[in-house]
């Protein structure tokens, strides 16, 4: 060693001491769940015990479901679980594989047949469920050094397909809630000569709104870009016969690919999205999220096939429905309370506070109504929502009891006078 050499060990800064740190502190020092049950107001995971659709039985104690995304109410309905029913007599319980291999069945290619015709695409593929297709469509499609541009308020199975698309090196960029002139804004700033996905939720799961297409229809033809429509919390509520956002808009031909899920209207399992052949060809043969992936079991597949023929021969159930949530948005809104205005299925009730949040929550728990309670970091700060979701098969008594129960705790509670 040189004197150089040694000065410059000895000036060096002393080694800075590190311990180890177990991967799991995060979950020792995690108590805020645990809180929230103390004082009995924790309202997630509770267990229902008998589900016939608008009411259900949780912990022993009946109460009226306003909660769900079983938009037409088909979960209870016979012709549905007949369906599932004779699909395991005769495909068995799972199809132990994935669609690439083991995995399809006619019932698959059927439910596809029947999803791409009734949205006028070309072609539809199915995912084990709506999170997965979301994932399995952008990771795949957009690639290397292109770009995804999201809305903030998107789904957490974008943000999640987004971030998957990241992680293979595409850019992606998001832009302020359903605001078209900042889509432009962020559009106009990418390279021009780069393809680019504008994703968007059809209408947003918390707050119920629908989507401003027309604006990014119109953005997305200025820049060149290709658009992706999550219509989970759409299909079967607005459109044509219930046929989605674009329908809604009369924009069908305009947006490139709509996704869904069976998990709401559709009273199932599983996802879908839908676009030209080729495209639809390209995912499937490239998506890890299908290709890697077990199919969905053959009684998920015929309970959503049951209930997309359901849909179709009854359109009533779409006008019930919209019809019941409108009641309740007029109701609500008659009593004082903030709600947020849309014309889908879902009326979030803005409380504010997190814990009053809670507070409300547990009093309608007791009173007999079970409703979704939204608080930060899911919604900004001081817009805690319990969110409320109605099902065609609401019937006037279901409502009016939940109209009166939110009235008498909202007075006690001092949100309405
Ligand atoms: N997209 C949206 C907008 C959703 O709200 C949901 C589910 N809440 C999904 C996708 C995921 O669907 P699935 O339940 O089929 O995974």
């Amino acid at each position: 060693m040189t004197i150089q050499e040694r000065r410059s060990v000895s000036q060096a800064p002393p080694p800075v001491e590190t311990k180890p740190i177990d991967l799991f502190q995060k979950c020792w020092s995690f108590t805020r769940a645990d809180e929230i049950k103390a004082m009995g107001y924790y309202p997630y995971f509770r267990v229902i015990e008998e589900n016939e659709g608008p009411v259900v039985r949780i912990e022993g104690h009946k109460v009226i479901m306003a909660g769900s995304n079983n938009y037409h109410g088909l979960t209870a309905d016979p012709r549905v679980k007949e369906a599932a029913k004779r699909a395991v007599e005769k495909y068995g319980t799972g199809c132990s594989g994935s669609r690439y291999l083991t995995g399809t069945l006619d019932l698959h290619n059927l439910l596809e047949e029947r999803i791409a015709a009734f949205l006028g695409k070309g072609s539809c593929l199915l995912f084990s469920t709506g999170y997965q297709t979301a994932q399995g469509v952008i990771a795949t499609l957009v690639q290397k050094g292109e770009y995804v541009v999201s809305d903030r308020d998107n789904h957490a199975c974008i943000v999640a397909g987004n971030l998957q698309a990241k992680g293979a090196f595409a850019e992606f960029v998001r832009y302020k809630h359903n605001d078209t002139a900042d889509l432009e804004r962020v559009v106009s700033r990418l390279r021009l000569e780069v393809p680019k996905l504008i994703v968007s939720d059809g209408v947003f799961s918390t707050s119920g709104t629908i989507v401003d297409l027309p604006g990014i229809v119109a953005v997305a033809k200025k820049y060149n870009a290709r658009i992706l429509i999550d219509d989970a919390h759409a299909t079967g509520v607005i459109g044509k016969g219930g046929r989605g956002t674009a329908s809604h808009f009369n924009l069908d031909a305009e947006v490139d690919m709509t996704m869904g899920t069976f998990s709401k209207t559709f009273s199932s399992l599983g996802g879908f999205v839908v676009a030209d052949a080729p495209v639809i060809n390209y995912v499937k043969h490239h998506s890890p999220a299908l290709i890697f992936s077990a199919s969905p079991t053959p009684a998920a597949v015929a309970a959503a096939l049951a209930s997309l023929e359901i849909m179709e021969q009854e359109p009533q159930r779409i006008t019930q429905l919209i019809a019941n949530a409108d009641k309740m948005r007029k109701g609500f809104k008659a009593m004082g309370f903030s709600v947020l205005e849309s014309q889908t299925a879902i009326v979030p009730v803005i409380i504010g506070e997190d814990l009053k949040t809670f507070v409300f929550w547990r009093e309608l728990y007791d009173a007999g109504v079970f409703v979704n309670a939204f608080i930060s970091p899911g919604v900004p700060p001081g817009m805690a929502m319990l969110r409320t979701s109605y099902m065609a098969t609401h019937e006037d008594h279901h409502l009016n009891k939940i109209l009166e129960v939110f009235g008498t705790i909202g007075k006690k509670l001092g949100i309405i006078s």
